[in-house]
């Protein structure tokens, strides 16, 4: 047994407690972080990252099936499955390099073994060594939901981390949850062309969203022939026969549970711990791990309630403060703009979706995005929501045409 002295002790090594120890270690602290899978966390290894590799390449499968419109013409569509994993591995193991490298150039004391917090200045590791840290960050993540009736097997009934790892796609599928993890696959699988149904426990698809853009997900849905069941939820499941809520009866090759995530934590939270990310429960999603981090080293606060959400895929959904049903009737100002009224949507065949404002006393409070590009347009009104421009100052911004953002411009003259 060795007893080590450091500044700051990190629990995780995902964005949260990469970030956290890259920021300390720049602000001149000693840093040990530990990491008992891989560095990156869920995000680099089975979220973020990879579920976005192969969405890019279903894309561009889809795309490619359908680009008579635009005048090309292609030979006979194939799909190599494991050259996508292989891809997603590839991609997955360049960034996490890249991580690597960053924490030994920054004299980050990486231990890649499993740690626990015996209180708010010591951190045990299983061989016996003692780390006393001044200060401590718990930054252990969450891990899929297990739900009864419907736990992980790994063939039949997937979890997210499940699914990243499928060497052959099945020839259909039912995604349980319409959040963000459900949506984006049910996008993968039905860009490949594998039957996809969706049940949602809640009235609409996308519940987290704005009212409004969770009809347009249903409309957008409907049209590329997903089916969904709302309001309904999984009653048995016998010899891979799926009975749902109003005992109908579907016989999918697999099932991916999406149902949200539960924190790694086990034991109580210690007093004068820093607990960042996931582990906290509150807002699950990397750029929250990463501002809680650069809010604990840097001291730079941030405003939660800003917090953006973005679903990948065509077309991307993208939205951040007040949702409409939040708000009472007739106190606000409500703007949507359609996509298809900008000039790019239709160069690039991408009509679909709107851009909606909600403002009060001229300030943007609420903004809800369908469209190609949203995540980037989201930024542009959240730098304005942050910094409390009102839709007049915003007006004084000159616009590049053609561009999506112009609908953003066009909004602010509708709100006033
Ligand atoms: C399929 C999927 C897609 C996603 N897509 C997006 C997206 O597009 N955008 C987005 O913002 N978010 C996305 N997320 C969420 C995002 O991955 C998480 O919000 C983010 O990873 C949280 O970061 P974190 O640092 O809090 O924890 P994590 O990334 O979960 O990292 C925690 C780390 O701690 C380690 N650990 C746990 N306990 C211990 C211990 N006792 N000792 C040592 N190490 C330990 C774990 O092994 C893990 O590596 C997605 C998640 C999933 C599952």
């Amino acid at each position: 047994m060795e007893e080590f002295d450091f500044d700051l002790g990190i629990v995780g090594a995902g964005p949260g407690g990469y970030t956290a120890a890259l920021h300390a270690a720049k602000n001149g602290k000693s840093v040990v972080l530990f990491e008992k899978d891989e560095i990156g966390g869920i995000c680099l290894n089975k979220g973020c990252i990879p579920t976005k590799s192969i969405l890019h390449t279903s894309e561009v499968y889809a795309q490619t099936l359908n680009c008579a419109d635009l005048g090309i013409s292609v030979g006979e569509v194939k799909l190599d499955y494991s050259k996508v994993q292989e891809r997603k591995t590839q991609v997955i193991e360049k960034l996490r390099k890249g991580i690597e490298l960053a924490l030994k150039n920054a004299k980050v004391k990486v231990i890649k073994e499993e740690a626990k917090i015996k209180n708010s200045t010591q951190i045990l590791t299983k061989d016996g060594n003692i780390f006393n840290c001044k200060e401590i960050i718990c930054a252990t993540g969450s891990s899929p939901r297990i739900i009864k009736g419907l736990e992980f097997d790994g063939e039949f009934i997937l979890s997210s981390d499940d699914i990243l790892n499928l060497q052959a796609l099945p020839k259909s599928i039912l995604i349980v949850g319409s959040g963000a993890i459900g949506l984006e696959w049910a996008r993968i699988m039905s860009n490949f062309g594998v039957q996809t149904t969706i049940v949602e426990m809640a009235q609409h698809l996308l519940p987290i969203a704005d009212i409004e853009v969770s009809k347009r997900v249903e409309r957008i849905f409907k049209t590329k022939k997903i089916p969904f069941y709302l309001n309904s939820s999984i009653k048995k499941i016998e010899n891979k026969e799926v009975t749902i809520s109003n005992d109908e009866i579907l016989h999918p090759e697999k099932i991916l549970v999406a149902t949200g995530r539960i924190p790694n934590i086990t034991d109580n939270k210690i007093d004068g711990v820093k607990y960042i990310g996931d582990v906290t429960g509150q807002i699950q999603l990397a750029h929250f791990a990463i501002k809680e981090a650069i809010e604990e080293t840097d001291s730079i606060p941030f405003r939660k309630d800003l917090t953006p959400s973005v679903i990948y895929g065509t077309p991307e959904i993208a939205w951040a403060g007040k949702r409409e049903q939040d708000l009472e009737a007739g106190t606000l100002k409500k703007t949507t703009t359609l996509i298809s009224s900008l000039g790019k949507s239709h160069c690039d065949n991408e009509t679909e979706g709107f851009i909606k404002l909600l403002a009060q006393d001229k300030k943007i409070i609420g903004v809800h995005i369908v469209s190609k590009e949203a995540s980037s347009m989201l930024q542009q009104i959240l730098i304005a929501m942050q910094n409390d421009i009102t839709t007049d100052k915003l007006k004084e911004v000159c616009f590049a045409h053609p561009t999506y953002s112009e609908g953003i411009f066009e909004s602010l003259f509708k709100i006033n």
